[in-house]
């Protein structure tokens, strides 16, 4: 999930060979390198690669690097791409402009290539802990799944992507039935195995790299489904629910059963309409997981 030895990629952008050249030599043992001649092949593969650092040469033809930097900025996918100015242009006030754009540093040729390393492997440094850190915020500390905020933003993308390819979307709701009676009985410790326990089994029952588990709160679950209608979604949900009854947690005091069990609610929508609002699937879920409980629990319910 987290990898930050993975070797990272640095573009280089310059409309002069032999100074791409120069950087090429000095960084390909450690890093992976991309060229561009020009501000909008770079904007291109920075589209298409997302670079760890951009190292942008100012002076070339057509559009020029101050300008690449705006572009860059101005969108929320590459703006924290960490842009290193690298040009003959040593005015100060040309430094200031660089800076003042977003770039996190300016190197003017001619350049010492030790400092000039040394400088892009700071970089590159900050760059691997903010990446570590923004994954680390997406993922639920007690399971290592993915988290609440997480799931916001992947239901909030998935509902745009089914709107634009007129797909269907499902979501299923899940709570561990008789919960409180674990922790009371078990203890809270146990209790935080179990949740672990349930978040990792629910993690392995999904196939699609699509599908997203996640922990909603407490000892609540979401799975988000998409291109799934809700014949496949009733049977993801079942295959789940008998995988958590399989797993055979003793739960002693449970009304239910004598092992952890899970209750389901699921909302399909087969046609979303523009502006269609996320809280609107949640709550059918929720909803249906209420049926659930209320028709005995270690069940299935659709909206
Ligand atoms: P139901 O079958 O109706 O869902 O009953 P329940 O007891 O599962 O539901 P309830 O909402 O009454 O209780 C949920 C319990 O989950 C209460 C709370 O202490 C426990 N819980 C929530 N988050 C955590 C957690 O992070 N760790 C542990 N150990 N327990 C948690
Ligand atoms: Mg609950
Ligand atoms: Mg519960």
């Amino acid at each position: 999930m987290i990898n930050v030895q993975q070797q990272s990629m640095i573009l280089i952008v310059d409309d002069v060979p032999t100074n791409v050249q120069i950087l090429a030599e000095a960084l390909s043992s450690v890093y992976r390198i991309k060229v561009a001649s020009n501000g909008v092949d770079a904007l291109k593969i920075v589209q298409r690669e997302r670079p760890d650092l951009i190292l942008l040469d100012v002076m070339m033809p057509g559009m020029d690097g101050f300008e690449v930097c705006r572009h860059l900025k101005e969108d929320v996918r590459t703006q924290n791409i960490p842009v290193i100015f690298v040009t003959a242009k040593n005015a100060n006030s040309d430094e200031e402009l660089g800076l003042n754009l977003g770039a996190v540093d300016y190197i003017t040729k001619p350049f010492v290539i030790p400092i000039a390393k040394a400088r892009i492997r700071n970089h590159i440094r900050l760059k691997q802990q903010a990446d570590l850190l923004e994954s680390l915020s997406l993922l639920d500390a007690l399971t290592g799944i993915p988290n609440r905020r997480r799931f916001d933003e992947a239901l909030a993308a998935e509902l745009k992507q089914a709107i634009r390819d007129a797909t269907p979307l499902s979501l299923l709701m899940i709570d561990i039935d008789h919960f409180k009676q674990f922790n009371d009985h078990y203890g809270h410790g146990a209790g935080d195995v179990c949740l672990q326990m349930v978040a990792m089994e629910l993690a392995k029952g999904v196939v699609r790299p699509s599908d997203l588990v996640a922990r909603y709160g407490g000892e609540e679950f979401v799975v988000i489904l998409p291109e799934t209608d809700q014949l496949s979604a009733l049977q993801i949900a079942e295959r789940l629910r008998v995988r958590i009854e399989k797993l055979g947690l003793p739960h002693a005091c449970s009304e239910t059963g004598n092992v952890v069990t899970i209750s389901v609610g699921i909302a399909t929508q087969a046609r979303i309409p523009e502006g269609f609002m996320p809280q609107l699937l949640v709550d059918m879920a929720d909803k249906a997981l209420y049926a659930a409980k209320e028709n005995g629990r270690n069940r299935v319910c659709s909206h």
